[in-house]
């Protein structure tokens, strides 16, 4: 794409990722239904740190709030921002992304329009991956867009269809939609959740009382006292009114690929997500991994903390000690968001301190639940090594990330990712350690009880450590891929 291009989403460097880690939440029928969102959002902070908004509708009027920051930050109860969100009908989204070329507000979801057929409001988890060219189409044809989001895409395609209701424009909108999304709208008094077809992004529909909820986890249901009643099916929408939920299957039916990185890292350890509690399958990671990489140690070491629940398995499963020798300062974002390697560094400095009670003079081993660039382990290796650790060895809770994410993880280009440019014993060199193992892609199923994986019938998306991406990509993002080879596993 030429970078000259007026329109930023068509300049930015398609192979670079998209940079969307979303949370959504949806409620129906409560007064108190910004409140309950702001809570659910509250509850979803670790899927999208960035910036957070809430849409009502109250019958007659729709009302917005989007602000950048912490959704503690901007929607506390009594502040005047929740007092003007009226409304029996809410939803609300948490972004996690870099920002485009245009005003950030612009950019926050949920967004939403005045359309022929009246309001129209979306929240998006997920990434598309033919944005690109949908959107080039749509503005050479006369649609403005506001935003350089991808989301966008799927309100133009709403606002043109020639179907009479909005559920019928919606689904004609998403069959020309391909990538990842699980979606919470409303429209016509109606609170309407979709799940893409392969569902690959989670979405959960709870209960409390007479209030119906959508939630990209089920902690997020926790928080406000909701009941989780089941999550969509892959490719299914449900239309939420004041007669109850209706559920249709409108697309058609394709192997269902759940991201298998939403158990590594993504979700929290508290949330149950495709039938699996995500700390027990953590824990069952860490346990495999013991059984597939054991070595002699003094001391298991989670690094906090993602690591934890996998480190915990770990120690059970090789009946080793497990102590704290690094604590964490809980009062800064993630090591991820910072835009430069040289942020990330500081970053890490700022989040980490090793602590020497429970490492000096021992054999440890360090479990984390991923490598990305490497930042991370580098840094707390040395951290380990100066608090006086007599040996230093790391074990990973996942398969080596050697290919990004194009369904809305924010993992970097492969020529940032640590595993896609060296082997396992040149990343040990790089990172400092005495040994370092990750699991395997068998482990990983074996673990979350998957064993009866049929290759031909993936049930997972695990497209970040093998390549393999269930949803056809635009050739420039499958080229990315081709042209840098396997990685090094
Ligand atoms: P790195 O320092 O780049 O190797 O990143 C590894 C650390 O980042 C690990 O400790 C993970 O817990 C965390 N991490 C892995 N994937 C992500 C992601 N998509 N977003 C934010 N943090 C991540």
């Amino acid at each position: 794409m030429p970078s000259s291009h007026p329109d930023p989403i068509l300049q930015r460097d398609p192979l670079d990722g998209f940079h969307e880690e979303c949370g959504v939440f949806g409620v129906f029928g409560s007064d108190e239904a910004s409140v309950l969102t702001a809570l659910g959002l509250h509850a979803l902070q670790h899927r999208g740190q960035e910036a957070a908004g809430i849409v009502t509708f109250d019958g007659h009027s729709f009302h917005a709030h989007r602000a950048l920051g912490h959704v503690g930050e901007n929607f506390g109860a009594d502040s005047p921002q929740m007092q003007q969100l009226r409304g029996h009908v809410a939803i609300g989204h948490n972004r996690y992304s870099t920002s485009g070329n245009v005003d950030p507000l612009m950019e926050i979801q949920p967004f939403s329009s005045e359309l022929a057929f009246g309001g129209f409001a979306l929240a998006h988890n997920g990434n598309l991956t033919n944005a690109g060219r949908l959107r080039a189409s749509l503005i050479e044809t006369g649609s403005l867009f506001q935003s350089s989001s991808d989301t966008e895409v799927i309100v133009h395609l709403v606002a043109r269809s020639h179907q009479d209701s909005v559920t019928d424009r919606l689904v004609d909108a998403l069959k020309q939609i391909e990538g990842a999304y699980s979606l919470v709208c409303v429209a016509d008094d109606m609170l309407i959740g979709v799940r893409d077809p392969h569902g690959v992004r989670p979405l959960v529909l709870g209960q409390r009382e007479n209030t119906w909820l959508l939630a990209s986890e089920s902690c997020a249901l926790d928080i406000v006292g909701a009941t989780p009643v089941r999550e969509l099916d892959p490719g299914e929408m449900v239309v939420i009114d004041q007669h109850g939920v209706h559920s249709t299957k409108p697309f058609q039916p394709v192997s269902s690929r759940f991201c298998v990185f939403e158990y590594v890292y993504f979700s929290r350890p508290d949330s149950v997500v495709e039938g699996r509690g995500v700390y027990h399958a953590r824990k069952a990671i860490g346990a495999e991994l013991a059984r597939e990489s054991h070595i002699e140690a003094d001391m298991i070491i989670p690094v906090p903390d993602s690591g934890v629940p996998a480190a915990l398995g770990y120690a059970e499963a090789s009946a080793t000690p497990f102590d704290l020798g690094i604590i964490r300062n809980h009062y800064v974002g993630r090591t991820f968001i910072q835009p430069t390697q040289k942020g990330r560094t500081d970053s890490v400095k700022l989040k980490h301190n090793a602590n020497p009670a429970a490492v000096r003079g021992k054999r440890i081993v360090l479990v984390d639940d991923s490598i990305v660039r490497g930042t991370t382990s580098r840094k707390i290796v040395t951290m380990m090594r100066n608090a006086g650790a007599a040996e230093v060895h790391m074990r990973i809770a996942s398969p080596p990330t050697t290919h990004p994410c194009f369904y809305g993880v924010d993992t970097p280009s492969q020529d940032q990712l640590i595993a896609a440019q060296m082997s396992v014993e040149q990343i040990s060199k790089e990172i400092g350690v005495d040994s370092l193992a990750f699991i395997t892609v068998d482990g990983m199923y074996r673990a979350i009880a998957d064993i009866n994986r049929d290759p031909d019938k993936p049930q997972f998306c695990d497209a970040c450590f093998t390549g393999d991406y269930p949803i056809q990509l635009a050739s420039g993002l499958s080229a990315k891929r081709v042209s840098h080879g396997s990685g090094s596993r």
